[in-house]
């Protein structure tokens, strides 16, 4: 067998791309492979365990017509503008079709250095690519839009961070690596030549490839810049409603279709706080969980300002602009503030409940639940028991059992439906202290725990025997000083 990969990428936007291939691996060996996901893109199992495979996982053999590309694009890093970074230590393939006839990217991630690495040594240890595996199938299997991973390749390469690791590569499949910053990016290049052809031309990519209705209307680009806001809208409520924080909002880091991407320093909430952070270098909070949709905004708004030149007819009108990219970024909150409240109504097992009612019922609950440190994931499925009839469980939890039980009281005379409410609520979710136990384990080549981890977490919401330990919070010890990190 061999893989016919498509190079639409680099045919069409030549300015944002570098031709580069990968490092060799001394020695590659295969850590996982995710056999459902390449039965999706239409590769053999099999062939992919071969060493021509292996080869292609790793990036060291380039399939036959494929071109693989290190991305340009720029982004704002923690709020300060870089216009050049691109790809450091990833490349792109190629495109191939899946069994639905949908246009995956093929990219690797640890795979060298490239023109974009800057200081960087253009690699990535095992733990980090493995736990970019879990956390991403983990979320997949939660049913958030995310990219995906089909395998992890061991090269057999140290690399040195604090201490010395195994290198790996880790493969990953995406609706397309599109992001803000290759906008932003075009954007710089359209300025520098006077030309908008590249900006267009993105766009009009993203478009094909995305949001394809936004072509219909008379105003393609715009309906293009509330097609992202939607999608990002709606990717953000789920994060929320699951507790998970990325941790490296970058603008570089925020898809055009929707997926979530770059797992680094993301990590799922426990205690409910609104203000928690993982990430060791977000020491201003500003990746924090409540700060998510802002933060989300805030980079829509930089998504809308790379676009303005292709909004009013006269590419110089940028008070016509303007106005227009308010208006379409407008549709944000609405749409967010609609998504979160049907999804917590949901999670709450009271989905027809008005809404009135149900925000005042919320916030008491996120109120208390702070106050309480409730752990944000095993709370509902410990409250769905409530509804069977068994409230201590969910009453152990609070410090201040008199609100708590008004709280019940009011909730459940609206009639909660625990199946339902099982349904949405998932029982196993990554726990940071199950993913680091995981990721030492595997880093010292025993990859036990990490299939068991794998196993919980594809089936979030199906309760299992065995799997107690998947389904409680980390000691206050550990989460209390747990930390992420970046640039792994
Ligand atoms: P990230 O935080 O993973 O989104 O990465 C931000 C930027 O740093 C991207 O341009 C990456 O390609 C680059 N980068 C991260 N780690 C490395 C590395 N070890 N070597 C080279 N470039 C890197
Ligand atoms: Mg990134």
């Amino acid at each position: 067998m061999s893989i016919a990969l498509q190079d639409t990428f680099v045919r069409d936007l030549p300015e944002l791309a570098v031709r580069w291939q990968a490092e060799q691996a001394p020695n590659p060996t295969l850590l996982v492979l995710n056999e459902p996901l390449a039965g999706e893109l239409g590769l053999d199992p099999a062939w992919l365990r071969s060493p021509e495979g292996l080869g292609l996982l790793a990036g060291t053999e380039v399939p036959a017509g494929a071109t693989p590309v290190a991305q340009a694009y720029a982004g704002h890093q923690f709020g300060g503008f870089v216009p050049r970074l691109g790809d450091g230590r990833a490349l792109l393939l190629g495109e191939l079709a899946d069994a639905d006839g949908r246009v995956r990217d093929l990219h690797l991630k640890g795979s060298g250095r490239t023109p974009f690495a800057r200081g960087g040594d253009g690699l990535a240890a095992v733990g980090p690519m493995l736990r970019e595996y879990v956390i991403s199938e983990a979320m997949h299997a939660l049913g958030i839009p995310t990219t995906r991973s089909l395998a992890v390749v061991a090269t057999g390469r140290p690399v040195y961070r604090d201490t010395e690791l195994p290198g790996a590569v880790l493969a990953r499949v995406a609706s397309s690596h599109l992001r803000v910053g290759s906008f932003q990016y075009a954007s710089l290049v359209a300025g520098h030549t006077g030309d908008l052809g590249v900006l267009r031309r993105v766009a009009d990519y993203a478009i094909a490839r995305h949001h394809p209705d936004a072509a219909d209307g008379d105003q393609p680009y715009r309906a293009l810049l509330e097609a992202v806001t939607e999608v990002q809208a709606d990717l953000i409520a789920q994060w929320m409603l699951v507790g998970f924080v990325h941790g490296v909002m970058n603008t570089d880091n925020m898809t055009i279709s929707g997926e979530t991407i770059d797992y680094g320093p993301c990590a799922f909430m426990e205690a409910f706080d609104p203000q928690t952070v993982f990430s060791s270098i977000d020491s201003m909070g500003r990746y924090a969980y409540g700060n998510q949709p802002a933060i989300a905004l805030w980079n829509l708004a930089r998504f809308a300002e790379a676009l303005l030149p292709l909004f009013a007819e006269d590419p110089e009108d940028t008070e016509t602009a303007v106005a227009m990219a308010e208006e379409s970024l407008g549709r944000f909150r609405t749409r967010y503030e609609q998504r979160w409240a049907d999804g917590i109504r949901a999670k709450l097992g009271i989905p027809g409940a008005a809404a009135e009612q149900a925000d005042a019922l919320v916030a008491d609950l996120l109120g208390q639940m702070q106050q309480s440190r409730v752990d944000h994931t095993s709370f509902y499925r410990r409250l769905a028991a409530a509804a069977r009839g068994d409230a201590e469980p969910v009453r152990g939890e609070f410090v201040d059992l008199v609100a708590f039980d008004a709280w019940l009281a009011r909730w459940r005379e609206l009639g909660p439906d625990p199946a339902a409410m099982d349904a949405v609520n998932p029982i196993y979710i990554p726990r940071n202290h199950l993913v680091e136990e995981a990721l030492t384990a595997a880093t010292d080549g025993e990859l036990g725990p990490l299939r068991a981890l794998l196993d919980a977490v594809r089936s979030p919401f199906e309760e299992r025997p065995g799997l107690q330990r998947y389904a409680e919070p980390g000691r206050e010890e550990f989460s209390a000083g747990f930390r992420t990190f970046c640039g792994t």
